[in-house]
């Protein structure tokens, strides 16, 4: 996608991929601004640790806990997070009508934390946070606690998939875990306890149908994959690194052809 971007502007810069293991992500982080890299992303599983290392962080990147994208500037390191203005351009895309209405996010890492702040900026009024180990559910719920007086939000374990009273209520389910990343498994979700019209959104994106979204399609409720956030958060990303803004449309078709759609 950046790259594309490069080659269409005509800029002779290069987006590269480095795979650094968990404990080599500080010198990793250091040696930025000594090899001359005007920034980065990063993704799983770096985004929690680079905020507790990056010694400055955008308000965004503070109240989420969490960094995916880091410029450099005169030797020093800015830590930023583009997912949740990604996630809430392509919620308003995709047209979800989500005020005052019920989301539940999947999960409790900085995507998880993203979504939720996504939900709150497209005016859901209740939240319900869900994942397998509730003490981060809760923590993440605690993240957001200075809005707590205008929005619900509660903290469930996994079974709350299967609540229906919680499912009838939803306009929107969000998977925000890495689950069906690695297997074709997801934990079991009543997709018929939803509305119709209920929007499924997996954050993950791949040229097939994800382990989450295959059931709701089956279910016939309305879905997207995480690839119109991919290119979001990467077009918010490329104008903090660049300074200018990618060429409009350029980063969807490279990520299109990648996975074999249409543009
Ligand atoms: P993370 O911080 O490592 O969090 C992972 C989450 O997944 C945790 O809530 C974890 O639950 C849960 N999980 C993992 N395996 C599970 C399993 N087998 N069963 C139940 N829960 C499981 O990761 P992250 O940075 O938040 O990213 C999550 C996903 O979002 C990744 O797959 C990433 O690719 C995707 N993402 C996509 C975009 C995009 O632009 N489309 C942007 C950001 C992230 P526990 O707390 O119980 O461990």
């Amino acid at each position: 996608m950046h790259n594309a971007a490069y080659a269409e502007l005509g800029l002779d810069r290069r987006y590269l991929a480095f795979r650094v293991a968990p404990e080599n992500l500080r010198t990793a982080l250091r040696a930025i601004p000594a090899l001359g890299i005007r920034g980065i992303n990063l993704t799983v599983p770096h985004k929690i640790a680079a905020a507790r290392i990056i010694p400055h962080l955008s308000r965004e990147a503070g109240l989420l806990g969490a960094v995916n994208c880091v410029v450099s500037r005169g030797g020093r390191l800015f830590g930023d997070n583009t997912d949740a203005r990604g996630l809430e351009r392509d919620l308003r895309r995709i047209g979800g009508a989500l005020a005052e209405q019920r989301v539940i996010v999947i999960g409790a890492g900085g995507a998880a934390a993203s979504a939720v702040l996504a939900a709150i900026r497209v005016r859901a009024v209740e939240i319900t946070i869900v994942n397998r180990t509730a003490s981060r559910g809760h923590a993440l719920k605690r993240r957001f606690s200075e809005l707590l007086r205008t929005i619900a939000i509660d903290a469930r374990d996994l079974d709350a998939l299967q609540d229906r009273d919680l499912l009838r209520d939803a306009a929107c389910v969000i998977n925000a875990t890495s689950m069906g990343l690695t297997t074709r498994d997801f934990a079991p979700l009543d997709y018929a306890a939803t509305p119709r019209d209920c929007f499924f959104y997996d954050l993950l994106y791949a040229p097939k149908l994800t382990a989450f979204l295959s059931p709701a399609a089956r279910a016939r409720r309305p879905y997207s994959d995480g690839a119109g956030m991919l290119v979001a958060q990467g077009e918010l990303a490329f104008r903090l690194f660049n300074g200018v803004a990618p060429p409009p449309g350029v980063m969807r078709r490279a990520l299109n052809l990648k996975l074999g759609r249409d543009s």
